[in-house]
C-alpha cells in the first residue's frame, strides 16, 4: 500500500454520511455509525434492488458476536431473523491429504506455561506416547466433533455463526432505519467531484436525484464504483499466491440436523463449502479457473451435493488482492470494494467489522491526513497476515495428485509466512503479532493439520517426568470430556434458545 501523504484534504466538519450500496458491507455500516452516532450524523444509504447483492457470504468468524454486543443487537432475534446456527470451527478434508481432515476451531487447546504453549507439552507427550489427538485437548473442537453446543455461564464457548446473508442485510436494515438511516432506492448514474480538491461531493442517481454528502462510504461491491472507479485507487492483485477465482454457489435443502462447523473440501482444483442453517445449506465451490473449466467445476459442485437443490448455481468471478488505499480523501471502502481474499477462513465479514471499528475508533471530525495514513496502515498490517494464513493451508500440503496442487506446493510464499512456517517447523514455536486475527493457537492448528512435524519442543517440556506429563494432559483432557457431556445437542439448543421465524 502506498502511505504517501496526500496534502489535499480540507478543513470541513463531517456532518453528512453516505454510504453507497446496501450489502452485507453497507448494512453494517449503517447500523454500527447510525447506533452510535446517529444523533449527530445524517447518515443516508443508497441502494439498488436491481443490481442486487453478491448474496453469499454465510460463515463468519467469533469477532462477529463482538460487533453484536458493541452496537447492542440482540442475539436471539438476530439468530431467528437470519435461520443462523451456530460454528464452533472449520473441518478442513482433504487439504493435508485425500481422506485426512482435521479441524480449526475457536477455542484455545489445553494450556500454556508462560514461557512455552501448550503445544510443547503436548509434542512432547506424543513423542513418548502419552497424548491423544491435539484437538482432545479443545473444547469448542470436541464439541464440533460432537455437534453440541450451549452458552455457558462462565467458561463460555467461543463461538461464531453461519447465517443468510440476504436475511442478515434485512436485519441490519431495520436496525439502522431505526437509529435514523435514511435508505434511497436507486442506481447510482454518476460519482461527482470537488474539482478544488478531488473529493466526492455527491452520488448522482439515475433519477436524477443527487445525494451530497461529507464522507461517502464505498460498498458498491466488486464494482468499487467510488473509491476504484471514481477515485482511482489502484488494485493489488494477489492470484500469484492464491490461485482460485471463481466460484459457484448453490442452496440445497437439509436432510439432517445442522452441524456446527463449516466443512471444506479440499477438490482436485479448489475447494467446496458446506454452510448449515436452520432452513437450508449453502453449497459453493470454490476453483482456480487456469485449472479446470466452469463446467466442470459446476458439475463437480452438483454431484456431491446432499438434499434437494433449490437455486440455480450462480457463478461468481473475483480476483483476490486488495486495494492499495482503503481510505482516499472522503472516501472508504468497505467489503467487497475495498479487496477480497477468498472465504476459506470466512475472514471478510470480519474484515467489513474491523473496518468499520477502525472507522468509529477514528472517526473523522473533519477529514484529516494523518487519520487516513494510520487507517490505512493498520488495515495493511491486519489483512498482510490473514493473507499469510490463508496462504498456508495451500502452500503445506502432502497433495501432490494434479496440476493445481502441485503449482501449490511449488509456488514461492511470502517471506513473513516462510519465517513463520521454518520457525515452527525447527522449533514448534508461534508468536501472535499485534493486532493480527488469528491467535497462536490457530496457527498451530492449521499448521499441524497441515502436516508440518515440529522437530523440537521448549526445554521446559523435559521438567515434567512421564508420570507428572501424563497427569497434566489426563487432567485437561477428563476437564474438556467433563464440559462436554454437559452440553445439549446443537439443534435442540436452537430450536429453544432462537427458532426460526
Ligand atoms: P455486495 O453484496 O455486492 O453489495 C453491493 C451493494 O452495492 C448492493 O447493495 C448493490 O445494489 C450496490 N450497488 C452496486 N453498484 C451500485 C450502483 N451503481 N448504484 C446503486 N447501488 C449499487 N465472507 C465471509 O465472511 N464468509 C463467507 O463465508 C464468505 N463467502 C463468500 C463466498 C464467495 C464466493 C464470495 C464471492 C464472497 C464470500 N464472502 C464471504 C464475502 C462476502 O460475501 C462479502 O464480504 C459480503 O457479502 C459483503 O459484500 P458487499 O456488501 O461488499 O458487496
Amino acid at each position: 500500500m502506498n502511505h504517501t501523504t496526500d496534502t489535499s484534504t480540507e478543513v470541513k466538519p463531517v456532518r453528512r454520511v453516505v454510504i453507497a450500496g446496501g450489502g452485507t458491507a453497507g448494512w453494517m455500516a449503517a447500523a454500527a455509525i447510525s447506533k452510535t452516532l446517529g444523533k449527530r450524523l445524517e447518515i443516508t444509504l443508497v441502494e439498488s434492488e436491481e443490481i442486487g447483492t453478491v448474496g453469499v457470504g454465510e460463515a463468519t468468524i467469533p469477532t462477529l458476536v463482538t460487533f453484536h454486543r458493541l452496537i447492542d443487537l440482540n442475539e436471539q432475534a438476530f439468530m431467528a431473523a437470519t435461520q443462523a446456527t451456530i460454528k464452533l470451527g472449520i473441518q478442513f478434508e482433504n487439504w493435508k491429504d485425500v481422506g485426512q481432515h482435521y479441524i480449526h476451531s475457536f477455542g484455545t487447546t489445553g494450556k500454556d506455561h508462560w514461557s512455552a504453549g501448550f503445544q510443547h507439552f503436548w509434542l512432547k507427550g506424543w513423542a513418548r506416547g502419552l497424548a491423544r489427538d491435539y484437538g482432545d485437548y479443545c473444547l469448542e473442537l470436541r464439541a464440533a466433533e460432537e455437534s453440541r453446543f450451549a452458552h455457558l455461564p462462565r467458561t463460555g464457548l467461543n463461538y461464531a455463526f453461519h447465517l443468510d446473508a440476504g436475511l442478515y442485510a434485512r436485519f441490519l436494515r431495520q436496525f439502522s432505519e431505526h437509529y435514523g438511516t435514511r435508505r434511497v432506492e436507486g442506481k447510482i448514474r454518476q460519482v461527482h467531484t470537488d474539482p478544488a480538491n478531488g473529493f466526492i461531493s455527491a452520488l448522482e442517481l439515475e433519477n436524477g436525484e443527487c445525494i451530497e454528502g461529507d464522507l461517502f462510504i464505498d460498498c458498491t461491491g466488486f464494482r468499487s464504483l467510488l473509491l476504484g472507479q471514481t477515485l482511482g485507487v489502484e488494485f493489488e492483485d494477489w492470484s500469484h499466491w492464491l490461485f482460485s477465482d471463481s466460484a459457484f454457489a448453490v442452496q440445497t435443502g437439509s436432510v439432517k440436523p445442522a452441524i456446527p462447523y463449516t466443512r471444506s473440501i479440499a477438490g482436485e482444483s479448489g475447494w467446496q463449502w458446506r454452510i448449515p442453517l436452520q432452513h437450508r445449506v449453502g453449497n459453493g465451490h470454490v476453483f482456480a479457473s487456469r485449472f479446470i473449466d466452469a463446467e466442470q467445476a459446476k458439475q463437480q459442485l452438483l454431484s456431491t451435493l446432499e438434499g434437494e437443490v433449490l437455486t440455480e448455481p450462480r457463478l461468481l468471478r473475483f480476483t483476490p488482492g486488495q486495494r492499495r488505499k482503503v481510505w482516499a480523501k472522503n472516501c472508504i471502502a468497505l467489503g467487497l470494494a475495498s479487496g477480497f481474499l477468498e472465504p476459506l477462513e470466512s475472514t471478510n465479514i470480519h474484515l467489513i467489522q474491523r473496518g468499520i471499528t477502525r472507522l468509529m475508533q477514528s472517526f473523522p471530525a473533519v477529514i484529516n491526513q494523518v487519520d487516513i495514513d494510520e487507517y490505512n496502515a493498520q488495515t495493511e498490517w491486519e489483512i498482510t497476515h490473514i493473507r499469510d494464513f490463508i496462504i498456508l493451508h495451500y502452500h503445506v500440503t502432502n497433495r501432490r495428485d494434479t496440476p493445481f496442487w502441485r503449482a501449490c506446493a511449488e509456488m514461492s510464499i511470502p517471506d513473513s509466512l516462510q519465517h513463520r512456517i521454518d520457525l515452527f517447523r525447527e522449533t514448534a514455536r508461534v508468536f501472535r503479532v499485534p493486532n493480527e486475527l488469528f491467535a497462536e493457537n490457530s496457527w498451530i492448528q492449521v499448521m499441524l493439520g497441515q502436516g508440518i512435524e515440529p522437530r523440537s519442543y521448549h526445554p521446559v517440556a523435559d521438567l515434567m517426568g512421564d508420570q507428572e506429563l501424563n497427569g497434566f494432559l489426563e487432567g485437561i483432557r477428563g476437564g474438556v470430556e467433563r464440559m462436554l457431556r454437559q452440553l445439549p445437542q446443537h439443534h435442540a439448543y436452537l430450536q429453544s434458545y432462537c427458532p426460526a421465524k
